[in-house]
């Protein structure tokens, strides 16, 4: 597209901001001669916790690490089996895949595009290893009643909080929920970086010290493996040192994504042909905003209205976990006909903090003038 105007993501606009006080941040780190869990490291996990709501915060290289150690804390192994939804990007998947645990796909809510809890009930066994939820996009799924089916048949609950970072429902941040809660860090995400990083929040001690020994080599104290199936991964220095004040400012961002997102809703919201599926949970940020249109014919032409007005879009996600051909087959074979239907019918447009109102103005305009052409 030659035209761009409104760019997907523009992730130097933060860091331009930001940058007296980074390059500071990052001179300090220099200076220090300790790289690897120094002092800003310590500070994030006991802030992050405290933001949080959690008692504890651990750090990680990633959030896809963050699932796989959830996973293994709560005690899946090979041959376990873990729920989560089949749209949310494969990244529960690669974590599931990574231990050997098999994967059973529960389908969405049609609204939210997060895990339904009617059928997860109809899908969930006792003897399953957990269940994982997305609060994709930004929207809270529906963890009061998920959390209820996991108590009943005794399931470990994980929350990826990757897309949700600093959501709250009733005044409860997710990630607080479950039995962990994972993030990420990646620079694109609500609270990013500039490099890969995650965490994993918990309320149980136990759990606090097995995601401790697990990401640095099942060491119980140095050199000494006391924890099947350790692995590095840390969260480095200047990650910490640069996430600590966007913490303080993830509540400020959060509510310019929402602003965004909410502009969107009232420009689709006449439309019979396309609507936000960002934005429809009881409580919401936005992370990406996207959009759900009646057929995909109609995706594709709103996509090419918009990259017409300089409006960059993408899809997230194109191919379900399920029909991925390198990606192991599931477990169990479940019905995922609300999942299949929304796959060719969604799309993103911009949604970053840093988006002026010029551009979601812009954004809001083309979604507004959308009709299919000849009706
Ligand atoms: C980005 C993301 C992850 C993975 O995080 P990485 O830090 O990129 O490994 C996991 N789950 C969801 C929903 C994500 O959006």
């Amino acid at each position: 597209m030659d035209n761009v105007q409104v760019p997907m993501n523009d992730l130097s606009r933060r860091w331009y901001a930001r940058s007296p006080d980074a390059r500071a941040l990052i001179d300090n780190v220099l200076s220090s001669g300790w790289y690897v869990q120094g002092r800003h490291h310590a500070a994030l996990e006991q802030e992050f916790a405290q933001f949080m709501g959690a008692d504890h915060a651990v750090g990680v290289a990633s959030g896809t690490d963050a699932l796989e150690l959830a996973m293994r804390a709560v005690g899946c192994s090979r041959n376990s089996t873990v729920l989560m939804c089949a749209n949310a990007g494969g990244y529960a998947s690669i974590a599931a895949a990574r231990i050997g645990a098999g994967a059973v796909y529960v389908d969405i809510d049609p609204v939210t595009h997060t895990m339904s809890p009617d059928c997860l009930k109809e899908v969930i066994h006792e003897d399953d290893g957990a269940v994982v939820v997305t609060h994709l996009y930004g929207n809270v799924a529906d963890v009061p009643r998920i959390r209820d089916i996991c108590e009943r048949f005794e399931v470990p609950l994980i929350e990826d909080c990757a897309q949700a970072t600093g959501a709250s429902l009733k005044g409860r941040r997710v990630g607080t929920f479950g039995s962990a809660g994972c993030f990420s860090f990646y620079p694109t995400k609500n609270l990013g970086g500039i490099g890969d990083g995650g965490a994993i929040t918990t309320s149980s001690r136990d759990l606090d010290s097995a995601v401790r020994r697990l990401r640095q080599y099942g060491w119980s104290t140095r050199y000494r493996v006391d924890q099947e199936g350790g692995m590095n991964s840390r969260l480095d220095e200047v990650q910490a040192a640069l996430l600590r004040p966007g913490l303080q400012l993830l509540d400020r961002d959060n509510e310019n994504r929402r602003r965004i997102v909410r502009t969107y809703q009232s420009a689709t919201r006449e439309s019979e042909i396309i609507r936000m599926v960002s934005g429809s949970s009881d409580s919401f940020v936005g992370h990406l905003a996207v959009v759900e249109c009646a057929d995909t014919n109609t995706r594709d032409q709103a996509r090419r209205w918009l990259a017409d007005k300089g409006v960059q879009t993408d899809i997230h996600y194109p191919i379900p976990d399920h029909e991925q051909p390198r990606l192991p087959a599931p477990v169990r074979a479940v019905p995922l006909p609300v999942t299949e239907s929304v796959v060719g019918r969604i799309f993103s447009v911009p949604c970053f903090a840093e988006l002026t109102e010029r551009e979601t103005t812009t954004v809001g305009d083309a979604l507004s003038s959308f009709s299919v052409p000849g009706s």
